[in-house]
């Protein structure tokens, strides 16, 4: 890090988001091949195109394996074996229930009921099949879809971690909007904001200070949709069809890669806060912040970060309470 401490900061948009890099010294061609590997990525795993190695998969649903590039594969088994934990909330072929409420995108509206019956029966993680041996994925039923929109960016950021350190960063940050991984401890610390729901794109909660750690965050804030009174958000309980809808608007993950963050927090999103302080119990990796509609902010044991609260209409409990 320079001793004057500059940070030098680059932007971009990709996969529908914002992409922040924070560098302390200044190297545009460092940050193009950060945003050209971000895109790569974004071009095997997107299904928000016709092609991509996922599209290529989903395209081929009921019909016959499609043998893909080992990333992919990867990600994809990281992907399933969340899927099958008992009662998880995460489903990595949720795929044909996202597309058809649509959030986040042009034409969301709450479907006929009917259709989300029928949309369930084709989004069991157990039909997803994959073959190590020919790195391929076979989705069994026609109308089938992988989606990878709540591990992606995860992954996408370990991954442009793990090329600064190679370039010989020492200190700097990538924010994939909504997942922060950093590099360092410039200053001592990393200082990340908790966003305040539903208030001012620049109003937060508080803010966690971490060193060398991933923080990620799930909300159902972001992206969403009103009709006739009632809110409708992207997290889509696999077991309902409709947004999970429990006590929680938001949930921070901090771990040392942002895949088990990108996991975790939608897995913790579907547990809630008191069945999920039980599962943190025996991940000393995992640490959580769960905001509460109620306004109150919930901190797992704080051994990788420290939160300081800077909206004081929010009451700070710990999970242990
Ligand atoms: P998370 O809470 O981590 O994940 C929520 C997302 O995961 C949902 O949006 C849905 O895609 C999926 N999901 C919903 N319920 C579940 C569940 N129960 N289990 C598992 N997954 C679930 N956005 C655009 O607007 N335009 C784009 O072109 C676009 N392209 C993208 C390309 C890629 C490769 C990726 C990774 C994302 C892209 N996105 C795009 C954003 C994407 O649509 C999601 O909004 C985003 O990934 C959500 O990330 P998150 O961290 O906010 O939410
Ligand atoms: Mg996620």
């Amino acid at each position: 890090m320079p001793t004057d401490g500059s940070v030098y900061s680059y932007s971009a948009v990709l996969m529908g988001s914002p992409i922040l890099l924070k560098l302390f010294s200044h190297n545009p061609p460092l940050a193009s091949r950060v945003f050209s590997l971000i895109k790569q990525y974004e071009d095997l795993l997107t299904v928000n195109r016709a092609q991509s190695q996922v599209m290529d998969i989903n395209h081929a649903a009921g019909l016959h394996p499609v043998t893909v590039s080992r990333p992919v594969y990867q990600l994809i088994q990281c992907a399933k074996a969340a899927s099958v934990l008992p009662n998880s909330a995460f489903n990595l072929a949720i795929g044909p229930l996202v597309k058809r409420w649509r959030i986040g995108f042009k034409g969301d509206s709450v479907p006929p009921a009917d259709d989300i019956q029928a949309l369930l029966n084709i989004t069991q993680a157990q039909d997803v099949i994959l073959d190590d041996d020919n790195l391929s994925v076979f989705l069994t039923r026609k109308g089938m879809e992988i989606d990878l929109g709540a591990i992606a960016k995860g992954y996408i950021a370990d991954r442009v971690r793990d090329v600064l350190l190679k370039e010989g960063v020492t200190d700097g940050l990538i924010n994939l909007g909504g997942n922060v991984q950093t590099l360092g401890t410039p200053q001592g610390r990393w200082s990340i904001g908790l966003k305040k729901p539903f208030a001012e794109a620049d109003a937060l909660v508080g803010a966690m200070q971490v060193a060398h750690k991933s923080v990620v965050t799930s909300g159902t804030y972001e992206r969403y949709f009103e009709q006739n009174g009632r809110r409708y958000h992207h997290i889509i309980d696999p077991h309902t069809g409709y947004p999970l809808d429990n006590e929680l608007d938001s949930v921070t993950i901090i771990s040392t890669d942002s895949l088990d963050g990108d996991i975790w927090t939608t897995l913790l999103f579907g547990a809630g806060v008191e069945k999920g302080c039980q599962m943190l119990k025996g991940r000393a990796d995992i640490e959580a912040i769960f905001v509460t509609k109620a306004q109150e902010v919930i901190l797992s044991s704080q051994r990788q970060f420290r939160f300081t609260l800077l909206d004081d209409s929010y009451r700070l409990i710990d999970c242990t309470a």
